[in-house]
């Protein structure tokens, strides 16, 4: 993974410079460790803006267009999906990396990358598909988006995957922080290639992606959950934080029309979050004084943080979600057919994978698993893993309707 970085002592690279000044502790282009397999560097972008173009044209990403973030996607056109989700993410991103003076190309790679790995039909789809490969190694969608970006997309004739820079792998890797549990199968595979120092925190960069995410769905569910009719705007005001935003929005408006105040308050949380999250990371990183990316790897926590204030009304938020529209009747019911829709379909392609598209065949056949229950089964995970809602709904259509071609 030097290769990069020995790149740079015999070639001057061309792609030395960022939008903006970086601060010290800002991960930069030309000190990247670099990727697995060497590459000529572009011209005119720094590897981090290649990495972000790298996955943005990649089909996992085209694919999370059809992919639930709590909504089934045919419940509505208003409604968030992952990937509305993921530029959502990105967006804040990248405001909270260009305020603190780090990589915004990085964050912003990281942050469209991080939900590549999802299932088809959000957490309860991830659900299912664990029960299936619990004896076979395990399924988890962190690793899963890892997996994606080192294994799954083929579009080099040299290598499998995109060929990201450690940087951004790294930020996939450590959403959560660093990692303590036993790594999952993407992250033992790349580690035989390269040290990712799992037990260090990630950069700053890695950090603000991580955050963004909080902020993004914590906002975006409130709104499809009311919009959805899971509750009302006086069960929020039982919130502290949404009590606030309220109060601010009212405050400045009077009495204002529902969809106005609703978009208010949403604006006005964000709006709180961001600015909590950006006082408290500048507080965190001036009692540190990092002055290199290093530094804020060995902090020994993360720099970038709700203040205590902020993370308990985030939580209390959390906590209503879950009850309210995480476990609303109307979403439990659709488990049991999610259920049956992934179990039937890992239970059929693993009786026969002569089943598997004729790609996926191959796949099973290049990796030596026709006789190998527990390769053949990751290879299955990958499939059913890789669908949207609406071809996992499709093919269980062909492999169970007995009439479907008839109707
Ligand atoms: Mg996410």
């Amino acid at each position: 993974m030097s290769n990069l970085a020995d790149n740079t002592k015999t070639q001057q690279p061309a792609y030395n410079y960022c939008a903006l000044p970086l601060a010290a502790y800002a991960c930069r282009p030309d000190q990247s460790l670099g990727r697995v397999h060497e590459e000529p560097e572009s011209e005119n972008r720094t590897p981090f803006q290649r990495d972000r173009d790298r996955i943005i044209h990649s089909s996992a990403f085209r694919r999370l267009k059809y992919k639930t973030q709590v909504f089934v996607y045919h419940e509505g056109d208003h409604y968030r999906t992952r990937l509305t989700h993921t530029l959502e993410v990105a967006q804040i991103t990248r405001s909270i990396a260009r305020a603190l003076m780090v990589n915004e190309d990085l964050a912003e790679g990281i942050a469209l990358a991080h939900d590549l790995g999802h299932t088809p039909f959000a957490h309860i789809g991830e659900e299912y598909l664990k029960k299936c490969m619990e004896p076979y190694g395990g399924f988890e969608h962190n690793d899963q988006s890892l997996r994606v970006l080192t294994t799954l997309e083929r579009k080099y004739p040299e290598w499998n995957g995109l060929n990201l820079t450690w940087e951004t792998l790294e930020g996939v890797v450590k959403h959560n922080g660093p990692m303590s549990e036993k790594p999952h199968i993407a992250v033992r595979e790349l580690q035989e290639q390269t040290d990712l120092r799992l037990d260090t925190y990630a950069s700053v960069e890695a950090q603000v992606a991580a955050l963004s995410d909080d902020i993004a769905y914590n906002n975006h569910d409130v709104e499809d959950g009311l919009r959805a009719g899971l509750f009302t705007l006086a069960d929020l005001e039982q919130l502290d934080l949404l009590k606030d935003a309220l109060a601010t929005s009212r405050a400045r408006y009077g009495d204002l029309r529902p969809r106005y105040l609703v978009q208010e308050m949403i604006r006005e949380m964000i709006g709180m979050m961001v600015q909590d999250v950006l006082a408290t990371s500048r507080k965190n990183l001036s009692d540190l004084n990092p002055q290199s990316a290093e530094d804020i790897r060995t902090a020994g926590k993360a720099m970038v943080a709700f203040s205590d204030d902020m993370r308990k009304k985030v939580d209390d938020l959390r906590e209503f979600l879950f009850a309210r529209m995480y476990r609303h009747y109307t979403i439990i019911r659709i488990y049991g057919k999610v259920d049956k829709i992934i179990t039937d379909l890992f239970t059929a392609f693993m009786k026969s994978y002569e089943t598997l598209p004729d790609n996926w065949q191959r796949r099973v056949r290049e990796a030596g698993a026709e006789g190998d229950e527990a390769l053949r089964a990751r290879i299955v995970a990958d499939y059913i893993a890789g669908m949207t809602d609406r071809y996992a709904i499709r093919e269980h259509e062909r492999l169970f309707d007995l009439y479907w071609d008839l109707r």
